[in-house]
């Protein structure tokens, strides 16, 4: 008897959780959970609560790296059903957490909506750009969102809105474990300008990042001040490796993994290059990036 019991459908055990992130290594998760309604995430959370087990959510794992030994507990996805919905009334948007943010920009350049153009080329879902308030030079999510929906650890959900929900550097003052939907105002706007907008971000970001590595974006962030790409580069740590895990020859803070490459290496890089920044700047780098 498992304690899913009632939820068999939507729950797999042992399940490889690496491959679900964008640098596609690192080990399972003890319990891989899909609910595809609000009712049956609750029901998860009251499970999790009961037998005392811990919960990971998981958006589409590009700000990730899951340790080589898996995972403990149960990680929850939100995808498909309720959770895929984008719903526009207007120049307001409700998007549930499972959205690929990638389609939804697009979306809103195409129907002439402005206010998400800024995030062109950030991959992920809607629940990890909130978690992260996600974005760069160009603007970041938590300027367009008004009020966010969540789920306590009770399986109970309440919204939070501004100005009690407040953005900052790739952070957000959400308490609660679980993001549903976020509330989005956009402007109108001519397609062909928000078009041109979402171009010139595109561009900047195919020239100056690796995107088509395997790899979770940003390791580091950017101490106060200070851009932790630039420390890394003089520094001269471009192109060192640990096992298959190599600094980016085109973006200092990026680590790419290639094929063969375990967690692990990750890891012993990370900490190779915060030491070496330490060294050469005296500087604490923090990291950006999750490790589970
Ligand atoms: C090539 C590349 C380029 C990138 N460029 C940028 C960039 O320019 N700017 C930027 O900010 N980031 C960038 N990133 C990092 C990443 O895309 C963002 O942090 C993104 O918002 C993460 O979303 P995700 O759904 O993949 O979240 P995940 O990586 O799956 O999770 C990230 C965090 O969010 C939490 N989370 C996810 N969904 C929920 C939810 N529904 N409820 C509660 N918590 C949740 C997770 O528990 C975790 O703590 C880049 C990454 C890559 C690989």
């Amino acid at each position: 008897m498992s304690i899913f019991d009632g939820l068999k459908g939507v729950v797999e055990t042992d399940y490889p959780l690496g491959q679900m992130s964008w640098f596609k290594i690192g080990g399972n998760a003890d319990y891989f959970v899909r609910p595809t309604t609000v009712a049956e995430l609750a029901e998860v959370v009251k499970i999790c609560r009961e037998n005392n087990l811990p919960i990971h959510v998981l958006g589409f794992g590009s700000n990730l790296l899951v340790r080589d030994g898996g995972v403990k507990g149960v990680v929850v996805k939100l995808a498909g059903g309720d959770f895929e919905r984008a719903e526009f009334d207007g120049t307001n948007l409700v998007a549930w957490a499972g959205v690929d943010l990638g389609g939804l920009v697009r979306d809103c350049v195409k129907r002439g909506l402005a206010g998400l153009e800024a995030l062109a080329g950030i991959p992920g879902s809607v629940g990890g750009a909130v978690r992260m308030n996600a974005g760069g030079n160009f603007g970041d999510f938590g300027s367009a969102i008004e009020s966010v929906t969540l789920m306590d650890n009770q399986g109970d959900v309440f919204e939070k809105s501004k100005p009690e929900l407040s953005f900052d550097y790739r952070e957000v003052n959400i308490t609660a474990p679980i993001i549903l939907n976020a509330k989005i105002k956009l402007c109108e706007s001519l397609p062909q300008q928000l078009l041109r907008a979402f171009q010139e971000v595109w561009i900047y970001k195919k020239n100056t990042q690796p995107l088509s590595s395997h790899s979770a974006g940003c390791v580091f962030k950017n101490p106060r001040g200070m851009s932790a790409g630039a420390m890394i580069d003089r520094a001269a740590l471009k192109g060192t490796k640990v096992g298959g895990a190599m600094v980016s020859e085109k973006h200092a803070n990026f680590i790419i993994a290639d094929d063969d490459c375990k967690s692990d290496d990750v890891i012993a890089l990370i900490e190779q290059v915060r030491e070496k920044v330490k060294e050469r700047f005296d500087v604490e780098m923090e990291l950006e990036i999750e490790i589970w």
